[in-house]
């Protein structure tokens, strides 16, 4: 048994050997289309499935159903739009076929042109991200990206270069080594920090619930102040080698941007996970939220509304902090509203902040064995964060 790719099957987009080598060498006759590292990310998402059904960038009509109704034109449910932004107005049309290339001037893949169109941004965030407002990061990050849209099928002929490469896993092959390891149920969890013990309390009702435990960090472009992909990477391989069984987790990282977009981005991050294997998957207390813009459970909430129903399991959690008095990990579900007095919030910008101030953050809300490799990410910290 295992979870079909949301849409029914795995898209499969990414071209090798002698068609490869034609294509390549072809595309050097095709309209150049730029595409910044977030866009060369999606697109390798897009080629090896891991936002199946989308076989390519959104045209003007997906944008619009996405935006409105949550749902792609062939019926299924869609939460974020995926887009090939541009500054300028994009110099190809309907109908041809574009090489994609690089910032260094690689074609890495081709897309063939079905659509370019202009966006109205504030628009689309009001609808996508409920504000228009350039003080949130996902919003901000739109609008950085120019008005200009194209949108079409895309193919992949070689897989852009980054930082974290070695980290990521395809959904063909994360799907292979659950197979391989037997696991009927897998329960994903999303992450954008290192690990904190409010997250490891999580992942061990994972455990518990599930036969395979598949950590899944964000691996692409995020906050400032977030912490860099490889300390995240580092300090949950450390987790995993000490305290967790081993054979019962898998670790890889997600290559593609944090979007902020709080209850329409869990939805996402639901279906991508559906699509690399996992059955089941875990949203807490305001994910993918930033600063007050979003209602700490209506990431809960947009499962129940949702226009069609997903084939992964969701496990809402809610908050989740350190009791003095339940000596330990607990949550509203666990812990009496009469210790709210002695409980700790558990969040990874108290540590940051502890770090920061040369404290050293207490045992209750992390690890003593991860506090170094924090310390080590903060101090060469973030070579792909936002400048
Ligand atoms: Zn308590």
């Amino acid at each position: 048994m295992s979870v079909e790719p949301h849409g029914g099957k795995l898209v499969q987009r990414v071209v090798v050997g002698e068609e490869q080598q034609r294509l390549l060498k072809e595309a050097k006759a095709f309209p150049i289309l730029s595409a910044d590292e977030d866009t060369l990310l999606d697109l390798e998402n897009i080629a090896v499935g891991a936002f199946s059904p989308l076989e390519g960038f959104m045209t003007r009509e997906e944008v619009e159903r996405v935006a409105a109704e949550m749902l792609l034109p062939g019926g299924e449910v869609f939460s974020l739009p995926v887009l090939f932004q541009q500054h300028e107005p994009p110099r190809v049309a309907p109908g041809e076929v574009a090489a994609v290339q690089d910032e260094q001037g690689q074609i890495v893949g081709i897309l063939e042109v079905q659509d370019v169109y202009r966006l109205d941004l504030p628009a689309l965030a009001r609808q996508v991200y409920g504000t228009d407002s350039a003080v949130h990061p996902g919003v901000d990050l739109l609008y950085q990206k120019g008005p200009y849209a194209v949108g079409g099928t895309v193919q992949l002929l070689r897989f852009p270069t980054h930082p974290y490469r070695r980290w990521v896993m395809t959904p063909a092959q994360t799907r292979g080594l659950f197979a391989q390891r037997g696991w009927q149920t897998v329960v994903a969890f999303q992450t954008r920090n290192p690990p904190h013990r409010a997250h490891e309390y999580l992942q061990r009702l994972g455990l518990e619930i599930a036969d395979g435990l598949f950590i899944h960090p964000i691996l692409g472009r995020k906050k400032e102040d977030d912490f860099d992909s490889e300390t995240i990477l580092r300090a949950y391989q450390l987790l995993v080698a000490r305290f967790y069984p081993q054979d019962r987790v898998v670790l890889a990282g997600l290559a593609t941007a944090m979007r902020y977009a709080g209850p329409r981005e869990a939805v996402f991050h639901a279906i991508v996970r559906q699509n690399f294997g996992a059955t089941h998957f875990i949203v807490g207390r305001d994910h993918a939220g930033v600063g007050n813009f979003y209602d700490p459970y209506a990431a809960h909430r947009i499962f129940d509304i949702l226009p069609a129903p997903l084939a992964i399991t969701i496990i809402k959690v809610g908050a989740v902090f350190h009791c003095a008095v339940c000596g330990g990990i607990a949550s509203e579900r666990t812990c009496p509203e009469i210790h709210a007095m002695r409980r700790a919030s558990v969040s990874m910008r108290t540590i940051r902040d502890l770090l920061r101030a040369g404290k050293t953050p207490p045992p209750e809300l992390i690890r003593p064995e991860l506090v170094g490799v924090l310390q080590k990410g903060l101090e060469g910290s973030a070579n792909e964060v936002i400048p």
